[in-house]
C-alpha cells in the first residue's frame, strides 16, 4: 500500500516506510524503523542515520503533535498536553503515573459527535476524526516524557468516540500492541455504546479491555444523558456487551460519573447493580466535574462512598475513582476550552506561559475521565 498523502510520521506502517525509502538499503529501513518507530526515538538522536536522509525524512514525514500547552500536577504525577494538530484543531492526551504502573489517556478525534450534556468535549461538537499517526504519537510522546518509568497501559478514553472512528483506532492499537509492544490486557477502549463497533471488537483478533460510560442503567434517563441510547438502548447494548465478554474473556467495566441528584439515588443503584451483576462488569464510580455547559455538580464525597457501599451490598463490583491532577484543568475537553479563552486575550501563548496560566487558573476541582479507569 502507497503511504496516504500528506502523512506525519506515525502515519505509516513498516512496508510504507520501505516503500517511501525505496532504494535505500534494507539495513537502512530496519534503523529507521527500530529507532523512530519502535523506540520512538527522535530523529535528531539517530546518529547512525545519514545527516541528509534524516533532514528529508523531516520534511516529507512531519510530526504531527505541536505542543501548545503542558500542565503537570503539583505532586509531578500527572501530565496534560494540548496539542495543536497541522489543521489547527486541538486534542488533549492525559500521562497518569501510579505506584504500580503508568497509563496514557489518548484521545481518538478532534472534538466528539455524541453530544453528551455533561461533557465538555461533547458540548463543543465533532470536528474531524484523528489519522492513525495523530493517535500513535501521543503514545510515543507520552512514553518518551514517562521515562525512566516504563508506559505500561493505554485508554482510549480522551476526547471522541473510538468506535466512531475504528476505521483508525483500530490499526492504531494494532502498531501500539505490535510496534510499541504494549500487551492487549494493557488496552482499552471506551465507548459511549455503539453497538457495531463493539461487534467489530468481538470479531478482531486483539483482546483489549473494553469500558462502556453507562451513567445511567434505564433508558429514560440513559436518553437523556447519553442521546446514542437512544439508537442503542440498554437492553441491545447488553446483548453486544455478554457477545464481547464471551468471545474475549475480557473484563468489561461500566463508567459511572455521579451526578447530584440526578444518577446517585438508591433506585439507580439497584439499577445499576442488577446491569452490572448480570454480565459480572465492574463500575467505575467518579464524580462528575462540573462544565460550563452542565453546571450540576458531582455528588458529594460522603454520597459517593454511600453509593459504592450500596452496590457492593448489592453485589457489584464497584471503585470509586481518585480524583488525580486537580489543580491541572484535567477533564476531557477543559483544557482545550480554557486554552480558547486565553487565546482572546493573548495572541500568542508558549508552552511556558500557557503552563503558569494553567496553574493560575485551575478551575473547580477536575479530573481527567481517563483517570477512572484502573487499568
Ligand atoms: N467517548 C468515549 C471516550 C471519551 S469520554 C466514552 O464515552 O467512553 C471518557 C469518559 O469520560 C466517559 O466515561 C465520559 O462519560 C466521561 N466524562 C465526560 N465528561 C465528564 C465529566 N464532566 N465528568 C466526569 N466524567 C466525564
Amino acid at each position: 500500500m502507497s503511504p496516504p498523502p500528506s502523512s506525519s510520521r506515525y502515519d505509516l506502517d513498516r512496508d510504507q516506510l520501505a516503500e517511501l525509502l525505496a532504494g535505500e538499503p534494507r539495513y537502512r529501513i530496519d534503523q529507521l524503523w527500530d529507532g523512530l518507530y519502535r523506540q520512538g526515538r527522535d530523529l535528531g538522536g539517530l546518529s547512525n542515520v545519514p545527516k541528509a536522509l534524516r533532514a528529508r525524512l523531516d520534511d516529507e514525514l512531519p510530526t504531527a503533535l505541536e505542543p501548545v500547552a503542558e500542565s503537570v500536577s503539583d505532586d509531578g504525577e500527572t501530565v496534560k498536553w494540548l496539542w495543536r494538530l497541522p489543521d489547527d484543531r486541538s486534542v488533549e492526551t492525559v500521562l497518569m503515573h501510579y505506584a504500580d504502573r503508568s497509563t496514557v489517556c489518548i484521545s481518538t478525534q478532534a472534538g466528539c459527535a455524541m453530544a453528551c450534556g455533561f461533557c465538555a468535549t461533547g458540548q463543543a461538537g465533532f470536528e474531524r476524526n484523528l489519522s492513525i499517526g495523530e493517535i500513535v504519537e501521543q503514545v510515543i510522546r507520552a512514553r518518551q516524557h514517562a521515562l525512566p518509568r516504563r508506559l505500561s497501559n493505554v485508554v482510549l478514553m480522551g476526547m471522541g468516540e473510538p468506535l466512531a472512528n475504528l476505521d483508525r483506532v483500530w490499526p492504531a492499537v494494532e502498531r501500539i500492541h505490535g510496534d510499541l509492544g504494549l500487551s492487549a490486557r494493557h488496552l482499552t477502549i471506551s465507548t459511549v455504546g455503539i453497538i457495531p463497533g463493539i461487534r467489530r471488537l468481538t470479531e478482531a483478533p486483539l483482546p483489549v479491555n473494553l469500558a462502556v460510560s453507562l451513567h445511567a442503567a434505564n433508558d429514560e434517563l440513559r436518553d437523556e444523558l447519553v442521546p446514542i441510547n437512544r439508537r442503542y438502548p440498554l437492553a441491545a447494548l447488553a446483548e453486544a456487551c455478554d457477545a464481547y465478554v464471551e468471545a474475549t474473556h475480557r473484563r468489561l467495566s461500566f463508567e459511572w460519573a455521579l451526578i447530584d441528584g440526578v444518577n446517585d439515588r438508591r433506585r439507580d443503584a439497584e439499577e445499576l447493580a442488577a446491569y452490572a451483576r448480570a454480565r459480572r462488569a465492574h463500575v467505575n464510580l467518579i464524580p462528575l466535574n462540573p462544565t460550563p455547559g452542565y453546571p450540576t455538580r458531582g455528588t458529594p464525597p460522603d454520597r459517593v462512598a454511600a453509593f459504592a457501599a450500596l452496590l457492593s451490598d448489592l453485589g457489584a463490583n464497584a471503585t470509586v475513582r481518585r480524583n488525580r491532577g486537580t489543580d491541572i484543568d484535567a477533564a476531557c475537553g477543559q483544557l482545550r476550552a480554557t486554552h480558547a479563552a486565553d487565546d482572546q486575550r493573548t495572541s500568542t501563548v508558549t508552552l511556558s506561559e500557557a503552563r503558569i496560566a494553567r496553574r493560575s487558573t485551575s478551575p473547580v476541582s477536575t479530573v481527567a475521565p481517563g483517570q477512572t479507569t484502573d487499568s
